[in-house]
């Protein structure tokens, strides 16, 4: 199994950095969206199919992860199955909070949320180097743009929720092993 870490950049949320995004759509494919159910109903609805259908027709795991299995590729990664050649994703007002946030990612610490990138270069850089001749703003400018707001909310409660049904589990579970509760 392998240990090594993957090197971040953390951010401060006044920290400026080229985020105007230059739509060549790179980062649509070859990459890894997970979704929570309030996301998968809202990616359904853009969409304007249910949500058994979006989850049987695009995703992964019964509807936790996008599939990238696009006939389009780019750089030999294939492409999200929202994304069409020369318009876009199908689905932008629902797109899901990690493609809101990308290049960025987000992780809670002290009860905060904070936001960083991977690796010490700037991720678009790989592949749209051209931001840099694009408009720079702060990370809390870009999230605000976005409308991040209500899906961190969202995915803040769904992992909150549950890490609380994972306790109850184990709680019950110890309570079985020590012969507290009969099955
Ligand atoms: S890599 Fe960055 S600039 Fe390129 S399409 Fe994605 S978000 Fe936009
Ligand atoms: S959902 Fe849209 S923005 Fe997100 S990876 Fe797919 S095509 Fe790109």
């Amino acid at each position: 199994m392998n240990f090594l870490m993957k090197q971040i950049t953390k951010l401060a949320s006044d920290d400026i950095l080229p985020l105007t995004c230059s739509r060549t759509g790179s980062c649509c494919f070859g990459n890894q969206v997970l979704l929570n159910p309030w996301e998968l109903t809202l990616i359904a609805n853009a969409k304007n199919i249910t949500v058994r259908e979006f989850s049987n027709l695009y995703c992964d795991f019964g509807g936790i992860r996008l599939r990238f299995d696009g006939e389009l590729i780019f750089n030999q990664k294939k492409a999200c199955r929202q994304y069409i050649e020369n318009f876009g994703c199908s689905v932008y007002e629902g797109r899901p909070l990690a493609c809101r946030l990308f290049p960025l990612g987000r992780y809670i610490q002290n009860s905060e949320a904070h936001y960083m990138f991977e690796g010490t270069i700037f991720p678009c850089l790989a592949e749209c180097s051209e931001v840099t001749n694009l408009h720079s703003m702060t990370v809390t400018n870009y999230l605000s743009g976005q409308e991040t707001e209500l899906f961190e909310k969202a995915v803040d409660t769904y992992l909150g929720m549950v890490q609380n049904i994972a306790d109850i589990a184990f709680t019950l579970l110890l309570a079985v092993i020590q012969g507290d509760v009969t099955t």
